[in-house]
């Protein structure tokens, strides 16, 4: 545990896992703000598209990111993410994006920039932060890791419904090879990969309603606070 006064929570696993989906419903029942990580690595993807930044151009990629600006804006329905005051928040979950999203993320530079503003984000406020190195890389004292994970045909089930949902074109195989293709690529790159901090508890939601995956990290929640509360 740290010296500091205000909570972290740091939720990290596979794509598709539903990280985003209770990390939302826990900030909301806590009362904590919820950084969606993911949103920003997609939003410097939306961007390196739209500029046409080639991923082996080291210099456009500095100077790209020097003009990235992305904020968090809360609504009365849920939290924009903007990206140079435009909101993408329907734009960066296309499939085009998420094709492309993980060997964006795999970028020294556009790692360096996006934790150092994720730290920012989190330096003073209770906060809940999904992704696949919080616990590991951005906040290594988190006072509560979670590590998500579940059966990988439950998890492209559930991307394709939530995808065609919303009248995206794709088909399942292509949702399976998505997800694959980026945990491979999550779990392998050179900087801060995506793998389990050593004190992280794991919650494997396969069989699990959204209600019951509330349950279990509230009860962590409480006993991670009355452990800060001693310390
Ligand atoms: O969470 P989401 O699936 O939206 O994240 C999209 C991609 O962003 C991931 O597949 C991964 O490549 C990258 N990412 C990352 N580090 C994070 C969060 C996301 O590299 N902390």
């Amino acid at each position: 545990m740290s010296g500091r006064h205000n909570f972290i929570i740091a939720i990290d696993g596979f794509s598709s896992c539903g990280k985003s989906t209770l990390a939302k419903a826990l900030a909301k029942k806590l009362k904590f703000a919820f950084i969606d990580s993911g949103a920003m690595y997609r939003a410097v993807t939306l961007y390196f598209i739209r500029h046409e930044i080639a991923l082996d151009d080291q210099e456009a990629i500095e100077n790209a990111l020097k003009d990235i600006h992305i904020d968090f804006i809360p609504n009365a329905i849920k939290t924009e993410i903007h990206l140079n005051d435009e909101d993408i928040s329907e734009e960066i979950r296309q499939m085009y994006i998420s094709d492309k999203v993980s060997d964006v993320s795999a970028i020294k530079a556009v790692r360096l920039a996006m934790v150092a503003q994720q730290q920012k984000l989190g330096s003073r406020r209770n906060i809940i932060m999904d992704g696949r190195d919080i616990g590991t890389t951005v906040f290594p004292d988190a006072d509560l890791k979670i590590f998500m994970t579940a059966d990988p045909k439950v998890r492209a089930a559930r991307r394709y419904l939530e995808l065609t949902e919303k009248g995206e074109d794709v088909t399942l195989e292509e949702v399976v090879e998505n997800l694959s293709t980026r945990d491979r690529i999550d779990s392998t790159r050179a900087e801060s990969p995506l793998r389990q901090a050593e004190d992280a508890i794991v919650l494997d939601n396969s069989n699990l309603t959204p209600e019951q995956q509330l349950h279990f990290v509230e009860e962590e929640y409480l006993k991670a606070k009355a452990a800060k509360a001693q310390s």
